[in-house]
């Protein structure tokens, strides 16, 4: 299955990600976790990308989208992947349509939803490097701003969850969520 989980920053992505990429069987692909591995590294895309990382703001479409065609033309990716943290703004997404050859079209879209000051106290609380409540902020406004407007793009593949609750009930409501969607009308 050829998924994307999209949501703010501090709503569970990265977790939810993980456990339906287990269940799934298919690669999780994040672009913050490509990025932090090529900073680790010190590879010159991570030196290059460092500097925007760390303030918030967006590495440049064609550093992000080279280092996602490499990934994606990886053979663990060739029967399906969950794309975590990309597509992050309309080109990203239109980049990603020219690539995705007919029928490797993506299948769903899976929205994480919760409000605004649970995000932020679930950041703080998580306390990587580049979450200050600066740069949290920042990183908020740029969703709002630039990564919203995909909900729109993708509208007929958008699957809405809420991201309140325990992982496991958010687990069980994606999952859920996908199967009625993959068999309409099919009791779980
Ligand atoms: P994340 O782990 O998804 O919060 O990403 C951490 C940082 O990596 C972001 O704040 C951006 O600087 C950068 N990043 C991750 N994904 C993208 C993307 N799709 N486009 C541009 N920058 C990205």
């Amino acid at each position: 299955m050829r998924l994307m989980i999209l949501g703010p920053q501090g709503v569970g992505k990265g977790t939810q990600a993980a456990l339906l990429c287990g269940q799934l069987k298919v690669p999780h692909i994040s672009t913050g976790d490509l990025f932090r591995n090529h900073v680790a590294a010190k590879t010159p895309l991570g030196q290059r990308a460092y500097q925007y990382m760390s303030a918030g703001e967006l590495v440049p479409d064609e550093v992000t989208n080279a280092m996602v065609d490499e990934r994606l033309a990886a053979p663990d990716a060739a029967t399906g992947y969950l794309l975590d943290g990309f597509p992050r703004t309309p080109d990203q997404a239109h980049w990603l349509t020219d690539t995705l050859r007919q029928g490797q079209e993506l299948q769903a879209v899976v929205v994480l939803e919760a409000p605004e000051q649970e995000l932020v106290d679930r950041l703080l609380l998580r306390g990587r490097d580049d979450d200050t409540p600066e740069v949290i902020r920042r990183r908020l406004d740029i969703y709002r701003s630039t990564t919203a407007p995909l909900l729109d793009y993708y509208a007929d593949l958008v699957v809405p969850i809420d991201g309140a609750g325990t992982v496991d009930d958010v687990h069980r409501r994606i999952a859920a969520a996908l199967t009625d969607r993959s068999a309409p009308g099919v009791p779980a």
